[in-house]
């Protein structure tokens, strides 16, 4: 028996392509999706922040689109930078015309100087992340933009941070593409993401959903509580009964966050156990909130680096499909990261998003607010740090001779995408399906 914890988007993966194999599926909570779901308040729907799709798997991609067949639309991004009062096209580094002449000037300098001279190593597991920006972007670039808006979301010292995660979120752009950034001359798309897909109604809830009908064994309100690896034993919660059962296993594909996996291995060594508990990350409240006015922005979604404002983005739901909100109105997603372990209340969190957002032109004082209601995404960005740099690869490995495969964000401890998760499911089902197959021949 396979048994999967977790019915986010890996999970779900992992079981859809498991099909004819015996798995059960287990999720804590009462419906699927994890982080890659939405909910409805007051006739509007919001996604746990904006979740869009972006490929870079053909396969994935593929996939995606026969499980969605007809409902995504493609969106040609519309992201913008607000500094000094302006705003200015996403990615800074390729996009600085319009900024005050003097800031231009900084970033222009400051980049040509990464050129004239290199840094001596370049390797970014050598590097911590500040001076990964200094050496490929310059001080200008750094000053005015990525380190205030970095540090503003990491909550911590770059120097803290190491940038062996950064290449294809950061690209390093050539000169040519920042000389013409900062002349504003526009001759092609640049970053990861030009373009994105989202579905025509509904929220990103419907990718989850997809996966439903190709998936036999699934029960949700059940929580994974302990693993006896070495017995290859698994005792859950079932919420509805209030009752445990123990699953005997060959193979545990854990797609929850790798310190709350490890915690619950009762089994494991001291040290392991140390190492998963050293592991860090930052939460970020998402602030969900509807105005009755149309179109507060024509944009699809915002960055904001500057200290007076709290948010570090701020995305339009409604711009990525109308069908998400109410005629006349607009609604908002707002991130504001924090430290796991320190809070505050709703009522300050929203005032202060909704000063930030009046400040930037955003919202009127006369606005009427017709929803405010904020998440808490305890785990949302995990430290790319020296402690994950050994941690992670010692803990992978020894749940994997235990029998114990930790796939997907948090399973990984990585930055990825709903893409990585859908693929890192399929790839492990396959591996798992040969590995069987090769058995049942020897
Ligand atoms: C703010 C933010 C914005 C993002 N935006 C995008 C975007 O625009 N595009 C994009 O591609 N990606 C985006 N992502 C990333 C994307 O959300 C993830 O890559 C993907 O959803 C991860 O899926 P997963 O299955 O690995 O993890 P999760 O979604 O975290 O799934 C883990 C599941 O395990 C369950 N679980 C936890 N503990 C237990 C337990 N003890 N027992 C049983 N079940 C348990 C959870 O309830 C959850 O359902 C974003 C992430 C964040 C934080």
């Amino acid at each position: 028996m396979i048994v999967i914890v977790g019915a986010g988007l890996a999970g779900l993966s992992t079981a859809y392509h498991l099909t004819g194999m015996p798995y059960r599926l287990y999720e804590r909570e009462s419906e699927v999706g994890g982080l890659c779901r939405s909910y409805r308040k007051d006739g509007f729907t919001f996604d746990y922040t904006g979740h869009l799709l972006h490929f870079r798997q053909p396969a994935i991609k593929a996939l995606v689109e026969q499980l969605l067949a007809d409902k995504l639309q493609r969106h040609y991004r519309k992201s913008f930078i607000y500094s000094h009062q302006t705003y200015t096209e996403y990615p800074f580094q390729v996009n600085v015309h319009g900024l005050p002449p003097e800031v231009v000037r900084e970033c222009l300098l400051g980049f040509i100087t990464t050129l004239l001279h290199p840094a001596s190593s370049n390797n970014p597991k050598d590097l911590c992340f500040k001076q990964w920006i200094l050496d490929n972007l310059g001080e200008g670039m750094a000053k005015h933009f990525m380190i205030p808006f970095n540090e503003k979301l990491w909550k911590v010292s770059l120097d803290e941070l190491t940038s062996d995660w950064v290449s294809w979120l950061v690209p390093k752009p050539e000169l040519k593409d920042v000389i013409n950034g900062a002349l504003g001359i526009k001759d092609k798309a640049f970053g990861y993401n030009p373009s994105f897909l989202y579905p025509a109604s509904g929220g990103i809830n419907v990718l989850p959903q997809s996966f439903l009908p190709g998936i036999s064994s699934i029960e949700t309100n059940v929580e994974l509580l302990e693993v006896d690896t070495k017995r290859r034993r698994a005792r859950f919660y079932d919420r509805l009964s209030d009752t445990t059962r123990t699953e005997h296993y060959e193979s545990l594909i854990s797609t929850i966050p790798v310190p709350e996996l490890v915690r619950r291995c009762l089994d494991l060594p001291a040290p392991l156990k140390e190492a998963a508990e050293g592991l860090r990350w930052v939460s970020v409240y998402n602030l969900n909130l509807a105005v009755a006015r149309e179109q507060v922005s024509d944009k699809h979604w915002l960055y904001f680096p500057e200290p007076e404002f709290p948010f570090y983005r701020v995305g339009f739901p409604m711009n990525f499909s109308s069908a998400l909100g109410q005629p006349g109105c607009s609604s908002m997603y707002v991130e504001i990261s924090h430290r796991p372990m320190e809070h505050q209340p709703v009522d300050q969190l929203v005032a202060q998003a909704r000063t930030g957002l009046e400040r930037a032109g955003i919202l009127r004082p006369g606005d009427d607010m017709v929803v405010s209601d904020v998440k808490d995404l305890h785990y949302a960005y995990v430290y790319f740090d020296r402690h994950r740099a050994t941690a992670i690869p010692a803990i992978l490995s020894e749940l994997e001779r235990r029998g114990i495969h930790s796939i997907g964000r948090y399973g990984r401890w990585e930055h990825t995408s709903m893409e990585d998760a859908i693929g890192q499911g399929k790839q492990l089902a396959e591996r798992l399906r040969m590995d069987q197959n090769q058995a049942l021949s020897a």
